[in-house]
């Protein structure tokens, strides 16, 4: 978790657009998140700690707060990145055709903020066969503590 006490804008409740200039950002973000969010970077592949997560929460932008994945949507892509098939609702994420590197690809932006997250592609699992194929260094997680004390629990006892 970033410490966001420079961030205002950070905020997992909120769901007012976030509109601030790329000079504020860079001044707010770690070098790294700023790359991939603000200037479309990728991470290096199978560099994130969240690519074979398989802890129950949600997976919020690190730029902003808004919450874009549920753990329970995330499964095992062999991509080297977080991926899921679904985001938490139609608003999390905006899509934006992107025709760079000479590939055609659909890129997926924070719905609140507009940061990169990174693309989605149509060879993911069911119910909606698609593959959310994300930055973990974009990705805020928090456990579902509710999940985690029952699991606790029925390993405890
Ligand atoms: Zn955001």
């Amino acid at each position: 978790m970033e410490n966001n006490s420079n961030n205002p804008d950070y905020s997992h409740t909120d769901t007012n657009k976030v509109v601030v200039s790329n000079d504020a950002w860079k001044k707010r973000l770690s070098p790294e998140v700023y790359r991939v969010a603000r200037e479309k970077g990728t991470e290096r592949p199978w560099s994130s700690a969240y690519e074979e997560s398989k802890e129950i929460g949600t997976y919020y932008c690190a730029v902003c707060g808004n919450p874009l994945f549920e753990s329970d949507t995330k499964f095992e892509s062999g991509c080297g990145w977080p991926s899921f098939y679904k985001p938490i609702s139609k608003s999390s994420i905006i899509y934006e055709q992107d025709s760079t590197h000479g590939m055609r690809r659909t890129e997926v932006m924070c719905g609140r903020c507009g940061s990169h997250l990174g693309h989605v592609f149509d060879d993911g699992p069911p119910p909606t066969g698609l593959r959310y194929c994300i930055n973990g260094v974009v990705l805020d997680f928090a456990k579902a503590q509710e999940a985690e004390k029952k699991y606790n629990k029925e390993n405890n006892e």
